[in-house]
């Protein structure tokens, strides 16, 4: 049997990689610590639970609209209302099965074969890989630690062809926590309003913002702005709610509707259960919200300045989201690696701490650390990292 060209262009999650390596580890017995995780290690808020037991209960347990319910669509309305002042229509609303399956729609709607997509790296591992399965480019613009991992209008400008379709704004930043202020925001949006380039704003971590730093919406700039911006965002960060699945996309309804059109040959709707759990979410109290936002502070503030006094290890302050981005070239050269990923694999091997190579996220130089876990477990991870460290110098 031949297999589909294109599932030879797609590389593998290298975040599900890390994660499937220790859990063989654990599964023979080792003590692994996992800081690959990309979810909250909180659980769901009750209220969200008892939510959608009540409406499993009462019979919700059919199809739904593909696009979601009704009562979700005003409810996110409602949140983007609250939380950014915006007046979105029911029509530029759809929920998906997770914002990445929102964003798969997206570029299956938008992309024809050929049509450029930059996005400025560090990135999410799955924006390339989507990009490349709805048969487009995309065009990495490399920003480095020194510019805090941000792209300027410059760098925007020499990445753009004729080609060039849409930019992917994802702000705060997986993997390096950054967030975009809104003076840095306005000369991008201004080149995509006169390029006619459409703006991604992948605001999936929105809620987690620390010390002080604040959240700025590109689409908030102006209306004409917000016209040329598809806003991705859900619960999965913000309510403890990965496994529940649910995303959404808000924008323009051409778009939308495009998008709608295929998730109904594909996945008809996101599942009912779900979609009753998520309108609780934005409907209820936002509390746990702002609890786990803190504990994530808390836990970033105590272990930041330990990170980055080891040898060989320089970090930027991540504003938000829960992972630490270091470099870590040199101490991984200090230890006789020449590349980090090496360096990664003997880390697991030898000390049993699972941390995500860069490469996956376009910069090779750096792992990802989550603090999505435990303090105690945390701070027994960097003991062994500094072992390792130690030990090959
Ligand atoms: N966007 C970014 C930047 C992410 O890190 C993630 C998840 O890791 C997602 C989107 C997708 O989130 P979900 O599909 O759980 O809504």
């Amino acid at each position: 049997m031949q297999l589909a060209k294109r599932v030879e262009t797609i590389t593998p999650s290298s975040t599900l990689a890390i994660t499937a390596k220790a859990g063989e580890l654990a599964a023979r017995g080792y003590d692994v610590i996992g800081l690959g995780a990309g979810q909250p290690d909180f659980n769901t808020p009750n209220f969200i639970i008892d939510a959608a037991m009540d409406a499993v209960k009462a019979g919700h347990t059919k199809y739904t609209p593909t696009a979601g319910l009704p009562a979700l669509k005003e409810a996110i309305i409602g949140k983007l209302k609250r939380d950014q002042g915006f007046d979105y229509q029911p029509t530029e609303i759809i929920v998906g099965n997770g914002a990445k399956h929102v964003l798969y729609l997206l570029f299956q709607a938008l992309l024809n074969p050929g049509d450029e997509v930059i996005i400025p790296a560090p990135y999410w591992v799955s924006y390339p890989e989507q990009v490349k399965l709805a048969g487009g480019v995309p065009v990495s613009i490399p920003a480095t630690q020194e510019q805090h991992f941000k792209i300027t209008v410059d760098d925007l400008e020499k990445a753009v062809t004729e080609r060039t379709k849409a930019v992917i704004i994802n702000s705060p930043s997986n993997p390096t926590g950054m967030i975009y202020t809104r003076d840095e925001l306005e000369p991008i949006a201004g080149y995509c309003l006169d390029h006619d380039i459409l703006i991604i704003s992948d605001e999936i971590y929105e809620k987690l913002i620390y010390n002080g730093n604040s959240f700025n919406s590109i689409a908030q700039i102006s209306d004409q702005v917000k016209a040329q911006t598809i806003v991705i965002n859900g619960v999965s960060k913000s309510h403890a709610m990965t496994g529940w699945r649910i995303g959404y996309a808000a924008g323009d309804s051409r778009l939308i509707k495009a998008m709608t059109n295929i998730a109904s040959h594909s996945t008809s709707n996101p599942a009912s259960v779900s979609q009753y759990a998520a309108i609780a979410a934005y409907n209820g109290s936002q509390e746990s919200v702002e609890e786990m936002r803190q504990a994530f502070e808390k836990r970033l503030n105590a272990v930041y300045d330990r990170l980055t006094s080891m040898p060989g290890v320089t970090c930027v302050k991540p504003q938000g989201a829960f992972y630490l981005f270091p470099n870590i070239q040199e101490a991984s050269h200090a230890c006789g690696f020449d590349r980090v990923s090496d360096w990664v694999s003997a880390l697991l091997e030898e000390e049993k701490v699972a941390v995500v190579p860069g490469e996956g996220f376009g910069a090779p130089e750096h792992i990802r650390l989550s603090y999505a876990t435990s303090l105690e477990k945390f701070e027994k991870a960097l003991d062994r990292i500094e072992h390792f460290i130690k030990t090959h110098q």
